[in-house]
């Protein structure tokens, strides 16, 4: 396999870059995945606007669209063509001596790499998983390589034996560890508004436009933990984890929801496998 680096491909053993790194020292760089469906990139213009919209909040001057390209090269040195693969995209700041503020002379360091992945037969999983609070910062919209809470809620689940971490903010869900989320209460699907509190999944969105086809009430607000007692149906979405039911949430050592139905999930994968295998 080969890593693209600063205008460069090579090996992964012969990539490096600068202890001095914002990336590294602070976490100051964007990321993005996109899922590449038996060669094609699903959603590439999405994934790149979100990642140019990341890279504009914190002021990083850098064309994401210029990596198009590039994206295509990485899944084609590696053979991936015909295969199930993602590409993950990385920009940081850049190298500068260690200081918060940002130096007026800086030049983005650009990391992009293919990597095969299972994304046929997500539609027969179902996760157990638990809820706990949401320890991010009021950002969430930004894709932010700064991702030590999202690393230590999804180590907990993982921990102890769950497959994802639910997060809640002042009693109310916003998404998984890694995650978007979803409740089916009384037929109709609810999930957290657009804004801080959330990534705004590119998954989710394409969610939202097969329930608008399928004439499926979607009501963007968030659900309260004492709701779960209404809910269904729940389901997280992404990129690589696609769309895969909730069997259970366990909260403070107690289960506090058992599914009810997969109606309703199931409809949504079955669409969602056509428009990603068309
Ligand atoms: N929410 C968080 C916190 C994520 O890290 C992710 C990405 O994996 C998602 C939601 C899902 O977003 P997407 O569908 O764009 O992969």
């Amino acid at each position: 396999s080969e890593v693209y680096l600063n205008g460069k491909w090579l090996k992964p053993d012969e990539a490096f870059v600068s202890v001095f790194d914002r990336a590294f020292m602070f976490g100051d760089g964007i990321y993005e995945v996109t899922p590449f469906y038996n060669g094609k990139g699903f959603k590439l213009k999405e994934h790149l606007k979100r990642l140019q919209y990341c890279l504009d909040e914190i002021q990083v001057a850098f064309d994401a669209f210029s990596l198009e390209k590039l994206m295509y090269e990485a899944i084609e040195r590696d053979n991936l063509n015909e295969a199930d693969a993602a590409v993950y995209i990385q920009v940081s700041r850049g190298v500068a001596a260690r200081s918060h503020f940002v130096p007026e002379k800086i030049e983005t360091t650009v990391l992009l790499y293919a990597f095969p992945v299972t994304l046929e037969g997500f539609e027969k999983k179902t996760w157990e998983v638990i809820a706990t609070e949401d320890k991010r910062w009021h950002r969430c919209d930004i894709k932010s390589t700064a991702l030590l809470a999202n690393v230590m809620a999804n180590e907990e689940a993982i921990a102890a034996g769950f497959a994802e971490n639910l997060l809640v903010r002042k009693g109310y869900f916003t998404e998984g560890s890694h995650s978007s989320l979803f409740f089916v209460k009384y037929g109709v699907v609810h999930t957290h508004p657009e804004g801080h509190k959330i990534l705004s999944g590119i998954t989710r969105a394409e969610v939202i436009n097969i329930c608008a086809d399928l004439n499926i009430k979607v009501v963007e607000k968030p659900v309260h933990i004492d709701e779960l007692v209404e809910v269904e149906e729940i389901f997280v979405t992404g990129t690589t984890t696609q769309i895969i039911p909730i069997s259970s949430i366990t909260h403070k050592n107690k289960k506090v929801y058992s599914a009810q139905k997969d109606s309703l999930t199931k409809k949504l994968q079955e669409v969602f496998i056509k428009r990603t295998r068309e």
